[in-house]
């Protein structure tokens, strides 16, 4: 029987503003397995983020968590306090943000920070903690010497594996990374993927990986989810979801990238543009764009349902 770590279910969160209320995500459910590596993808604005947030309990105001459940290691988050849930932040759920100057103190050394990090969580001595941090950071290709250095010293790519060294500092049991390689150059995005991957097999991580990058999916991730305006449409284990993409919107994402190994390949465009999250079209939200739409799509919103195969898919064909 499969080892789920993270069980979302009917996750709700609104954004309330003077235009209306913003259903950021709309009965959201997903499954996580313990050392699974799921990616979840979709176009900007479709709630990939915000799911990524929700589980930390991060959501920014005026957003908030409306309804549903997130047990984690069989635990509900929702019903935690603040201070649980600060504990559970950085011991358990770490997140790699997209550009880490936003998480790094500019005025703490790079080592001061990792020693902060280990030392909030475990009881053990600064000069423990210091030394643990030498091993993570040289795991992790920087030269220990560099504990020293402040934020500013390292290129884009060494911060990002310092927020990984950061991430891993706690042998977290989740690590949610929101496109950690979105600003970071083609060399060095291959250079942190790589490492993901080493580390993965390494540390039999469990990683929820946000991305719009369909290459980095095919690249690296066991299971993908992919949402489309607020909610899941189709869950799949990678090799599956590239060979036989069920969902009309998954067939749409992947016929749109380019793939270098088919020099006669034609691009197709999908038409349209994501809907308005205030006022989102009835049943299928997918329907004003999709191909295949019949009546009872904009009626129904079809419920994601089990097609075989370990996939998962709301789409009224199945
Ligand atoms: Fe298309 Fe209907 Fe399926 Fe939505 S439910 S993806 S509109 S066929």
């Amino acid at each position: 029987m499969a080892d789920i770590l993270v069980s979302i279910r009917n996750l709700d969160v609104h954004y309330h503003t003077r235009m209306g209320v913003v259903k950021a995500l709309d009965k959201v459910s997903l499954d996580i397995e313990r050392g699974q590596l799921i990616g979840l993808v979709g176009e900007s604005g479709c709630g990939k983020s915000t799911l990524g947030f929700a589980i930390l309990r991060l959501i920014p105001p005026p957003g908030r968590i409306v309804g549903g459940s997130i047990l984690f290691d069989a635990e509900e988050l929702l019903d935690k306090d603040g201070a649980y849930m600060r504990q559970i932040r950085g011991k358990r759920i770490s997140m790699v943000f997209q550009d880490p100057m936003t998480s790094l103190n500019p005025l703490q050394k790079i080592g001061d920070h990792l020693v902060e990090t280990i030392t909030t969580h475990e009881s053990i001595s600064k000069q423990e903690a210091w030394k643990r941090a030498e091993e993570l950071v040289d795991r992790l290709g920087i030269s220990p010497s560099r504990l020293s250095d402040y934020p500013h010293q390292f290129s884009g790519g060494m911060r990002q594996r310092i927020m990984i060294s950061l991430a891993l500092a706690l042998d977290s049991d989740l690590i949610i990374a929101d496109e950690p390689t979105t600003s970071l150059d083609v060399i060095v995005e291959a250079q942190i993927l790589d490492l993901l991957k080493e580390l993965k097999a390494a540390y039999n991580m469990t990683l929820m990986l946000i991305t719009h990058n369909m290459g980095i999916v095919a690249e690296l991730v066991d299971r993908v989810a992919v949402m489309y305006a607020a909610k899941i449409v189709e869950v799949a284990d990678a090799l599956d979801l590239f060979a036989n993409p069920v969902h009309p919107y998954t067939q749409g994402l992947l016929k749109s990238i380019p793939n270098i190994k088919l020099l006669d390949q034609e691009f197709e465009i999908m038409k349209g543009s994501p809907p308005d999250l205030i006022d989102p079209p009835t049943g299928c939200r997918f329907h004003p764009r999709c191909l295949h739409a019949m009546d009872i799509c904009s009626e129904v919103d079809p419920p994601l349902k089990h097609v075989g195969n370990g996939t998962m898919v709301a789409c009224h064909l199945y």
